[in-house]
């Protein structure tokens, strides 16, 4: 049999590679990690979800200093904010979390952390720093990067992207983004907050694509009353360097041109697989547009070798990275045929309000040929919400033929957190009779999982029949007040 050095060898240390490497070494597997940031912890700690959710955070409380008179409070002078101290705390939040995803912490474990750009010399085999690693596994968990579209005049336009944009030294007077899926919309929203002018160019109909279109205006409508402006529809047609201000050209729906112009352009356009260079092409391993190919076991076609997290192309969020690790750590190590089932994976926008959606959203259930019923109740409705000042907002549940729900969106305050009620009951199989008979502290935003359902059962429970029935048996009398 032929010996390597070590039993599993993953490049990329972000979310699915430190997932693996952490499993698979706290199993007795010797590993080895290797990344070419030179620091561990990826994208979601340096420039994605970490430090967009410090922003977003700072920016809802910035909001809520303008708004205090709303909420009784004496009104307060705001002052414009200097941006190199919002990004100080950005770097200390991600300086804190680093410590879960240190080199020392990985040693500890007992895995060997290299850095540096490794290639395939062969299917088991890298290359890195002049030196040659073997492994019976291998798991590429190298991640993806913003697409930059083509357009023209753009490469000699500077624009910022995820790397860049939680570390300017200030606040762009002005902003044109281009995409409108979540990390667009989300930091739309945010520098908006913060005190840019903000416009957001979007190629198809609706922002957020893969959001139902009525939560998607939702979200939109909010975003609109702060100040951000909307081109739906439209097609970017070229970029120029004004010097101290950037002009962009965009062609809308109706065919009509219209020239903006503003401080700084945001490169938001979806994501590509970060594969240059690993040599992937040499040993067999099939990639196609999204990513690496990948199966539900997460092994590419090369069974020994998988790919896990944003390079696979699958669903482009931390927790998927991290499940789809775990699913290489029972396969890889375990040697458990484990597969991926995502149809109860959650995600979340983190828009204020939050859009948070698990399972399937009515295009989906239609474009599946699902006969189902929708189940809403609104946020103005609850009490807590009421009491917060936060009632925008609606949840959404959809149940199949049979009754049971298939997925629940939720456009609200703490949606993310609210859907998590959801996770357990949709994963777990939990009836919604369950759900509803179940004591829900009051008064809480979460509250309206409760009232979704109880709309569903009070249109059986108070029913003329039952009604009927009650009167026969029991001898009920009806309404005392005629009005
Ligand atoms: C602005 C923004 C906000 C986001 N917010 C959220 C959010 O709120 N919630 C959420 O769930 N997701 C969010 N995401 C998505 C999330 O960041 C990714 O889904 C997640 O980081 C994917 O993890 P990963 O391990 O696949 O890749 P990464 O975390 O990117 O890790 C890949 C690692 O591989 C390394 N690497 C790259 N190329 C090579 C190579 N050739 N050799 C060796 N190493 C290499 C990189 O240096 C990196 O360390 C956000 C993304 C962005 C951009």
């Amino acid at each position: 049999m032929a010996s390597y050095a070590f039993d599993i060898g993953v490049l990329g240390g972000g979310s699915a590679g430190l997932t693996v490497a952490a499993g698979s070494a706290q199993l007795g597997a010797k590993t080895l990690l290797i990344d070419k940031d030179g620091r561990l912890g990826g994208d979601c700690l340096h420039c994605g979800c970490v430090p967009s959710k410090t922003l977003i955070r700072t920016a809802h409380v910035y909001h809520l200093m303008k708004r205090a008179t709303y909420f009784g409070l004496p009104d307060v002078e705001v002052k414009p904010i200097e941006f190199s101290n919002v990004s100080c705390r950005i770097k200390s939040v991600i300086s804190k979390i680093q410590k879960h995803d240190s080199v020392e912490r990985f040693c500890g474990l007992g895995v060997k952390v290299e850095f540096g750009e490794p290639a395939f010399i062969d299917e088991h085999s890298v290359r890195l720093n002049g030196q040659t690693y073997s492994a019976k596994n291998w798991v590429i968990a190298t991640g993806s990067s913003p697409v930059i579209p083509q357009v023209k005049g753009l490469d000699k336009t500077p624009y910022l992207t995820n790397r860049e944009i939680f570390y300017l030294d200030r606040l762009p007077a002005s902003l044109i983004i281009f995409g409108g899926g979540p990390i667009g919309i989300e930091m739309a929203q945010a520098f908006c907050r913060l005190g840019s002018k903000v416009a957001v160019i979007q190629r198809s109909g609706q922002i957020l694509p893969k959001e139902d279109k009525d939560m998607a205006v939702q979200v939109m409508d909010v975003l609109k009353t702060e100040g951000v402006s909307f081109y739906l529809d439209t097609s970017i047609v070229s970029a120029q360097d004004l010097g101290s201000e950037r002009e962009v050209v965009i062609r809308t729906g109706d065919g009509t041109t219209v020239t903006l112009k503003a401080e700084t352009i945001l490169v938001a356009t979806g994501r590509k697989p970060n594969i240059e260079g690993l040599g992937l092409d040499k040993i067999g391993v099939a990639v196609d547009d999204k990513g690496v190919k990948v199966d539900a076991r997460m092994r590419t076609s090369q069974r020994h070798i998988y790919a896990a997290g944003d390079v696979n192309g699958g669903y482009l969020f931390t927790h998927a990275a991290g499940y789809e690790g775990g699913i290489v750590v029972s396969n890889a190590i375990f040697h458990l045929p484990r597969k991926a089932d995502y149809t109860f994976l959650p995600w979340c926008t983190y828009t204020d309000p939050e859009l948070a959606s698990i399972g399937m959203n009515e295009t989906a259930a239609r474009k599946a040929g699902i006969e189902y019923s929708l189940w809403t109740e609104e946020f103005r409705e609850n009490d807590r919400s009421i009491a917060e000042g936060e009632e925008t907002g609606k949840i959404k549940m959809i149940l199949n033929e049979k009754e049971m729900p298939i997925g629940v969106q939720i456009f609200g305050p703490r949606a993310g957190e609210v859907v998590g009620e959801w996770v357990a009951a949709l994963n777990g199989g939990v009836k919604l009779s369950r759900l509803l008979s179940a004591v829900h502290p009051y008064p809480t935003i979460g509250e309206i999982n409760k009232k979704v359902a109880a709309n569903f059962f009070s249109q059986k429970i108070f029913s003329d029949r039952v009604k009927k029935g009650l009167k026969f048996f029991f001898n009920l009398r009806g309404r005392a007040c005629k009005a």
